[in-house]
């Protein structure tokens, strides 16, 4: 029997099953369909601590399977798909059975996209969904936000610590963000609004990004000068196969305090329970408090 099964490999998802195995805990990590998840697309890392260099996303992550592999935990590279959390042990269904009488939730998120031409071609050299990873590259230079939700915003307002101008770019002529965010965003001289436009394309130099295409509502095409473009959309957690098992908020994210989730005994962390920060760090963080209240659940329990 399994006693803390996690599904996902984030930095949520590897820091709870090192922490299960190291309580004395039998911990299986069942990796999900990108190993290593979100951080393994991202070019460096220079937030996370311990790394006085700046590390590889890839290598980060694969640091942190092997020291997960060191302290006695079993990786399976397999895909959940569904999940049944009505009994007990509970059960997760890939491409066999898993039993276990704990579960620890870290399926992560993903960054929504435009899907428009140039966008996938140039991420990591201009295109970007995380300012707070990759603001720093762009001091002094002129980035685009595009969205008009809280991200978009807080992107855009965080940009300004290093950009020199930071364009807005949204498809209304109102934002969803809350009215403090607006004001801030209007307060700031740095930071100028394109309204009711849509970006068709982002375009570069074969390096790097240069500039945008842009059409408006109506249907005016114009083109804006860039370095580099940050897409702040939305995210969307990974969770589609638990909405029948556990409580869920209207945006699709686990609903857990301290990582408990609606159902004694399963634990989430990380992006799949929490949109604010989007963070590996905050992640790492959550990971371990899933893991030591799964070991607690345990104990009290046996
Ligand atoms: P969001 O609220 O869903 O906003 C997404 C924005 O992107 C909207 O303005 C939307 O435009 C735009 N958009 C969506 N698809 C688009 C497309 N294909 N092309 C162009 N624009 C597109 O997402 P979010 O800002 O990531 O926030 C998600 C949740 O987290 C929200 O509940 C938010 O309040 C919360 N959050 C809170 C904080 C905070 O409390 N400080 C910070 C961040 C996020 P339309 O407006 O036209 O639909």
């Amino acid at each position: 029997m399994i006693d803390i099964l996690v599904l996902g490999s984030g930095p949520a998802g590897y820091t709870a099953a090192i922490y299960g195995s190291r309580a004395g805990r039998n911990v299986h990590l069942i990796t999900g369909p990108q190993r290593g998840g979100q951080l393994t697309i991202t070019s460096t890392v220079e937030n996370y601590p311990g790394f006085a260099d700046p590390i590889g996303g890839l290598e980060l992550m694969e640091q942190m399977h092997q020291q997960a592999i060191n302290n006695g935990v079993t990786i399976v590279e397999d895909v959940v798909e569904k999940v049944n959390f009505s009994n007990k042990p509970f059960q997760c269904f890939g491409s066999k059975l898993y039993e276990a009488r704990t579960i620890v939730i870290a399926t992560g998120a993903s960054a929504k996209w435009l899907g428009i031409p140039g966008e996938e071609e140039y991420r990591g050299r201009g295109v970007s969904a995380c300012a707070t990873c990759d603001g720093f590259f762009f001091r002094n230079r002129h980035v685009a936000v595009i969205g008009g939700g809280n991200t978009a915003v807080e992107e855009a307002l965080y940009l300004t610590n290093f950009a020199a101008k930071v364009t807005l770019i949204h498809r209304r002529d109102t934002l969803r963000a809350e009215n403090i965010l607006q004001r801030r965003l209007k307060e700031n001289s740095k930071v100028s609004v394109i309204w009711n436009t849509k970006t068709l394309e982002v375009c570069g130099d074969e390096q790097k990004v240069t500039h945008l295409k842009l059409i408006n509502s109506e249907n005016v095409p114009s083109e804006l000068a860039v370095d580099g473009v940050f897409v702040a959309i939305g995210h969307q957690p990974a969770t589609s196969i638990f909405k029948n098992e556990l409580e869920l908020d209207e945006n699709g994210y686990i609903k857990a305090q301290d990582t408990k989730t609606s159902v004694p005994g399963i634990f989430a962390a990380g992006d799949a329970c929490a949109p604010r920060y989007k963070q590996a760090v905050v992640a790492a963080a959550a990971g371990c408090v899933a893991a030591l209240e799964a070991d607690e659940f345990l104990a009290v329990h046996e």
